[in-house]
């Protein structure tokens, strides 16, 4: 048996406190310290996976290398950790019933009643233990979703009370997340929807061990001993998590709070010297930046900060990078016109249109792109934003006026953009795009090739339709281009224009492989040529 330790982290008094953020930054102190760390999420919906959610419902869906389809938490886990995620992550009550009724119809509880107790909570504890089992890890961290109390959430609750029964207390440990309110009325912080919240938890058998308080205000220190005194834990467990400006503050946070150390201390574990230099330096240049880049976002979820989660976070990293404050334009794709265009992007420095699905805003997103092109802006069009970037040239300078994707018009006269032959016999909607990472080769003397500095590279994917092979001799010309293919099936993956300071086009999600300490090439290459723009006028 490994000697993996197992850190639960549960929230309390409301949703959306930010338990994702709180796992990752413990993590980084851990990873800091030198501890092969991991973090896993358990959804309690009963969807299989995120991938068939709307973005209106659950935000962007997080891809990894090996195709799942996950909570956008694992994008925070990616971006902190600089470590790889996978399907064994992410873990729904969709995926637990599916593989426990998977199993009874095979026989494998013959002549037993299969129950939540013990049935469901054994494949809980399975998966929970699935990631430390390999012996990769020292410490997996489990991030449980939702609020305790909730009806969902408690199969998962109580298996964190079994694992705890299970593997011992100086081997696991639970932190509660919660909310402590001020009543502006009053004056005052309230610390009753935490107690009430850390009550509920041990109504579960379960006693938190670290009291991590999301407030607006610093907690006093007569606060402080009231809730360790009322939530049974020792006074330097209570842990403040003050209001922040950027997530990527919190680990520092974090540090001063001492909750690694609590941590460390409670898992019987050595604390070791941190090793944060990186992650300074990233804050340093985020935070003092020498010049700032208005960079436009052409999406139709534009008004949700989350939708597009990984591609507000790449921008930080790249931002980052070229020393470059970035002001993100939210741009609503249905309110963009021919008669406004001009007003809406003049402004810009540069501009990105977003992945998405289906036929809304798209004629608002071709419209931007035609004048992007024309009119040099730096343009990124990213998985959907590539096709459309595909379909307007196809348009405007081709003479295909009836260019476009068989997604929004099944039988179009020129399917520039086509659903991939494998894609055709596919009925079935969850997990069935094309996922993951593929390899691509890029083109010489290209864009791409500048500012990957490799021939061939990795991408992540998730969609259905490409560029139609059938139209490459009709749409590309000396100006515009193909950069990267993938090698086994010969399928588009990079289109750039070449008539123009940076107009690059990808069919992959680059946003899912930005990290802080490995900010991605093509965001990188995209802000320079944005601030290029800007210092030149
Ligand atoms: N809807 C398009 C497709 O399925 C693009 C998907 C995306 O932008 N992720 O091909």
């Amino acid at each position: 048996m490994s000697n993996t330790k197992y850190i639960f982290v549960t929230g309390g008094v409301t949703s959306s406190l930010g338990k994702g953020i709180i796992a990752a930054s413990l993590a980084k102190l851990l990873q800091s310290q030198n501890f092969k760390v991991t973090i896993q999420k358990f959804d309690p919906y009963i969807n299989v996976d995120p991938g068939t959610l709307n973005p209106y419902e659950h935000g962007e869906c997080f891809v990894t290398d090996d195709g799942a389809e996950t909570d956008l938490d694992l994008g925070h886990y990616e971006r902190f950790l600089n470590v790889k995620t996978s399907q064994a992550n992410n873990v729904t009550t969709g995926s637990i019933y599916q593989s426990v009724i998977e199993k009874e119809r095979k026989g494998s509880f013959l002549g037993k009643t299969v129950q939540v107790i013990p049935h469901i909570t054994n494949e809980i504890k399975e998966r929970m233990r699935l990631l430390g089992e390999k012996g990769d890890y020292d410490i997996v961290i489990t991030e449980i979703g939702g609020t305790v109390g909730d009806i969902e959430s408690l199969p998962y609750i109580e298996s964190v009370r079994q694992m705890i029964w299970d593997l011992g207390r100086e081997n696991t440990l639970v932190i509660h997340l919660t909310l402590i309110p001020f009543l502006s009325a009053a004056g005052e912080l309230k610390t009753k929807p935490t107690q009430h919240s850390v009550k509920t938890l041990m109504e579960s058998g379960i006693s938190a061990d670290i009291i991590v308080c999301r407030t607006e205000h610093q907690l006093s220190n007569d606060i402080r001993e009231k809730l360790a005194l009322f939530c049974n834990v020792k006074r330097e467990a209570v842990i403040q998590s003050i209001d922040v400006d950027t997530i990527y503050d919190v680990p520092l946070k974090m540090l001063e709070e001492g909750l690694d150390r609590v941590v460390l201390q409670k898992l019987q574990l050595p604390p070791k010297p941190h090793d944060l230099k990186l992650w300074k330096d990233f804050l340093n240049r985020f935070k003092n930046p020498k010049n700032n880049v208005k960079i436009g976002l052409v999406g139709k979820y534009v008004e949700l900060q989350d939708s597009y989660k990984s591609i507000l976070e790449s921008l930080i990293h790249a931002g980052a990078d070229n020393e470059t404050e970035i002001e993100v334009v939210s741009l609503h794709s249905e309110q963009i016109d021919s008669k406004n265009i001009k007003e809406v992007l003049d402004p810009l420095d540069g501009l990105i249109v977003a992945p998405g699905f289906g036929e809304r805003g798209i004629e608002g997103k071709i419209i931007a792109i035609a004048y992007a092109r024309k009119n040099k802006i730096p343009f990124f069009g990213i998985c959907l934003g590539m096709q459309m970037a595909v379909i307007e040239y196809a348009r405007n300078q081709v003479g295909l006026s009836e260019a476009n994707s068989t997604e929004m018009e099944p039988n179009c006269k020129s399917p520039v953009i086509d659903l991939m032959e494998s894609q055709k016999s596919v009925v079935k909607k969850g997990g069935t795009m094309r996922l993951g990472a593929w390899d691509c080769n890029l083109s010489s003397k290209t864009k791409a090739i500048d500012a990957y500095g490799s021939t061939s590279i990795s991408e992540r994917h998730r969609h259905r339709y490409e560029f139609n092979n059938v139209f490459s001799d009709q749409i590309f010309d000396e100006n515009f281009i193909v950069s990267g293919i993938n090698p086994e099936t010969g399928l588009v993956e990079i289109i750039e224009f070449n008539n123009h300071p940076w107009f690059v086009g990808v069919q992959f999600h680059p946003e899912y492989k930005s990290t802080v300490s490995s900010p991605h090439p093509l965001f990188k290459a995209f802000v320079k040529a944005s601030l290029a723009k800007k210092l030149n006028h």
